[in-house]
């Protein structure tokens, strides 16, 4: 088994405010499993305030031995050997995992969508992300979403209501709201809850800190909306955390460590009657592939990672009538 890497920066087509970060670029890993002539192929996205970099993804891989993978990959034992490594560092994690299962997939001749009992005619509708700008950016942005089904705005500032007015001058379409912990006060983020409920606002993600369990919780129980848990809900034990104080929760595979655990983490979420969300951060076609291919499984997707990048270095996946559509190429279905 071999591994190999390459750290590239996907430039992203605007500029990407949300609550209390602002970038123009995010550092990923390109890394590729090979064996008997197959190439798998993975991806880590390590958005800065995950606190990954270029620097420590090469110092996590410096001390992966790809001699410990063999095939047919044992997962379990493959991410307890991963987090035997170092804790944290889900993205690079998540690279790794995603190149064995397109690998697996590859080997064995089988879709990825196929491994994980995804059924295609499933796929919810994607969400088109909208960040913090001014009137006149946004109104781009949402010209440039045209044909998305779904959009996704990011609150949390004190000029909230105009964004959401600004977006409605132009479009009905249903809109998703992520707060990224930006809102304080709980009466405050009640009454705007009501307000964007009539806007069409169709979810909220993470209102308030994720610290802040009682907040989210008393939202949660008086939200006429789905309240979903992004940044409080990371990986497989944090899913038990969510029951009670959030509607449901918002998967990501660069939360998640990968796949296997991501598909875990579904599991669970259904056990406890929690709604699923899978997201994605600003990814190539690689990981949102990896993603897609569970996203099935999910009440909403918000797979919009490669149309909002400019130097994709794969293929754009086939995208119809607002969704991401799998094919039956073995593994992730990644077109070089
Ligand atoms: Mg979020």
């Amino acid at each position: 088994m071999q591994l190999t890497y390459q750290p590239f920066e996907l430039q992203l087509k605007h500029t990407f405010t949300i609550a209390k970060f602002s970038r123009t670029s995010t550092p990923v890993i390109l890394l590729q499993v090979e064996h008997e002539g197959h190439t798998g192929y993975g991806e880590a996205s390590m958005v800065p305030y995950m606190g990954e970099s270029h620097q420590t993804a090469v110092d996590f891989l410096n001390q992966v031995d790809a001699t410990q993978f063999r095939y047919p990959f044992d997962f379990p034992s493959i991410i307890h050997y991963l987090d035997s490594i170092a804790p944290g560092q889900p993205a690079i994690k998540a690279a790794i995992d995603i190149a064995l299962h397109d690998l697996e997939g590859k080997l064995n001749n089988q879709s990825c969508w196929k491994i994980f009992g995804s059924n295609p005619a499933k796929m919810p509708i994607t969400s088109f992300t909208i960040g913090i700008d001014t009137k006149e950016v946004i109104l781009q942005k949402v010209k440039e979403a045209a044909g998305l089904k779904v959009i996704k705005v990011k609150l949390g500032r004190d000029t909230d209501k105009e964004l959401i007015q600004t977006i409605r001058s132009v479009t009905n379409v249903p809109l998703y709201v992520d707060a990224n912990q930006g809102w304080t006060d709980r009466k405050q983020s009640l009454d705007m809850v009501y307000w964007l409920k009539e806007q069409g606002v169709m979810l909220i993600e993470q209102p308030m800190l994720k610290t802040d369990i009682d907040g989210n919780a008393w939202l949660t129980e008086h939200s006429p909306i789905p309240i979903i848990g992004d940044e409080a809900v990371q990986r497989l034990p944090d899913v038990a955390e969510a029951e009670g104080v959030y509607h449901g929760i918002n998967i990501k595979l660069m939360k998640s460590g990968g796949m296997h655990e991501a598909q875990q983490m579904i599991n669970k979420a259904k056990e406890l009657g929690l709604k699923i969300l899978i997201g994605c951060m600003s990814e190539t076609s690689c990981a949102t592939l990896a993603a897609a291919a569970l996203a099935p499984q999910c009440d909403w997707a918000d797979l919009d990672g490669p149309f909002l990048i400019s130097n994709n270095p794969y293929k754009m996946p086939a995208f119809e009538d607002g969704k991401w559509v799998l094919n039956n190429q073995p593994g992730l279905g990644l077109l070089l």
